[in-house]
């Protein structure tokens, strides 16, 4: 199933994709919810993220072909960072570049978006509390990057954290195609089979540290290829089984 929130006529909603077409759903998205008979083609509503998290747990170098590009040891535990919640953007909507940055690249990575409070979780079990899986792209401001040592800045401009189209729920992860376009030139494409740590390690891992929230998104890392964007550029987050992202690239804050 594909749920998608959006927004129609002054209201906030969600729903069920299937196809071209969404099918208003009442109730609650991280709940019990019913689909109803009303439906929009996609064209006549704006997709909003289909998330709302209090939080963004991201991974550093997660891919093994990345790890082997830059000629570095496979790390023994996952390396984290937070993205804040203020960054989420849907799909559609504009990155912004900041005025701060010379350098701003796209990191096009599988999303985990979780369902059921996690909290100590084995790895056993962390496939229950993950609602589903998600397009995103950790956009970060590469020059800021290296000269803060810490990542808050780089990665937590407003706009920097693209999600969408929709969350897939009936997908594994165990080996789909990921890749991210830039003005339709394929620039990074890997495998989800490459990942070093799984998305239920990750659940597992991160729920020893802070409780995960219905709606949490976790950044499961980039494959090789990453690169910068300008002002003007569209970039498109492409995930096989789950959907494409796209987000254009602009200065400054829609009115
Ligand atoms: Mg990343």
């Amino acid at each position: 199933m594909r749920i998608a929130r959006f927004f129609h006529q002054e209201k906030e909603r969600f729903g069920v994709v299937e196809g071209d077409h969404i099918q208003v759903a009442e109730g609650a998205i991280f709940g019990a919810f019913n689909v109803t008979r009303q439906g929009y083609h996609l064209e006549e509503i704006k997709l909003l993220p289909p998330a709302q998290p209090s939080k963004i747990v991201a991974v550093g170098l997660n891919y093994k072909d990345h790890a082997e590009e830059l000629k570095i040891a496979l790390p023994e535990e996952p390396l984290l960072f937070l993205k804040p919640s203020s960054a989420v953007i849907g799909h559609l909507d504009h990155i912004i570049y900041p005025s701060m940055s010379q350098r701003v690249d796209f990191e096009g990575e599988l999303g985990i978006v979780i369902g059921k409070v996690a909290r100590g979780v084995p790895e056993e079990k962390a496939h229950e509390c993950i609602m589903g899986y998600t397009c995103f792209n950790d956009v970060t401001a590469r020059d800021l990057q290296g000269k803060d040592g810490q990542w808050t800045r780089a990665k937590g401009f407003d706009t920097f954290a693209p999600l969408g189209p929709w969350i897939e729920t009936e997908i594994g992860p165990a080996s789909l195609q990921l890749e991210t376009f830039l003005n339709g030139e394929r620039k990074q494409s890997s495998n989800t089979s490459n990942l070093i740590f799984t998305p239920r390690r990750l659940v597992s891992f991160i729920s020893q540290i802070m409780t995960l929230y219905p709606g949490d998104v976790i950044a499961t890392g980039t494959p090789s290829g990453i690169g910068p964007m300008k002002v003007g550029d569209t970039v498109e987050v492409v995930i096989e089984g789950i959907g494409r992202l796209v987000n254009g690239v602009t200065t400054r804050h829609a009115a």
